[in-house]
């Protein structure tokens, strides 16, 4: 998979992604498998369902495929954590909260829709595969989100709470 650099907008989240998949430079993406640039091509759609402020919604994913190795690879924006519905920006208030001290039971997500199953479930996740690798590189919590984001990808060459170790890259310029 490969992950853009774009800005997450609460409303519209389908439309918002199409939008930049229209205007992205196909020829600027390299393949995360084989590193070629400028070898992939539109290839499928997926649909993803997000849990939003408000409801669940779906968007449809653009895959596209190297002409090289005939990898395919999901394009997903970089607020998204790889498969999981929850956005990253909650993983973070989540698991900000769990480092400061709050018991699972006891953290209340801005975002209404994410249950205290989730909740337990995500701080899980993150005590197995993700607290040492932030400690392990220093990485803070607090970071600007870009920038935590890039170091995660930078460091462990996936997005913050990706668990599967499907090869993942970070794509910031896209023009
Ligand atoms: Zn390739």
């Amino acid at each position: 998979m490969i992950q853009l650099c774009t800005t997450y907008y609460s409303h519209l989240v389908g439309e918002n992604y199409n939008n930049f998949i229209e205007s992205l430079n196909f020829s600027s993406l390299s393949c995360s498998k084989c590193n070629y640039q400028g070898s992939c091509t539109r290839h499928a759609f997926y649909t993803r369902n997000i849990v939003t402020p408000t409801s669940k919604v779906s968007i449809r994913i653009l895959r596209v495929k190297c002409g090289q190795c005939n990898a395919t690879h999901a394009l997903l924006p970089d607020w998204i954590v790889p498969y999981s519905q929850i956005l990253l920006t909650d993983h973070l208030e989540i698991i900000k909260q769990y480092e400061d001290g709050v018991s699972p039971h006891r953290i209340t997500p801005s975002n209404p829709e994410i249950d205290t199953w989730t909740v337990v479930y995500i701080i899980n996740q993150y005590l197995l595969h993700w607290q040492a690798r932030l400690h392990s590189y220093s990485i803070s919590l607090s970071l600007p989100i870009k920038q935590f984001i890039a170091s995660c990808f930078k460091h462990h060459g996936r997005q913050f709470m990706q668990i599967k170790c499907t090869p993942n890259s970070l794509l910031t310029q896209t023009t």
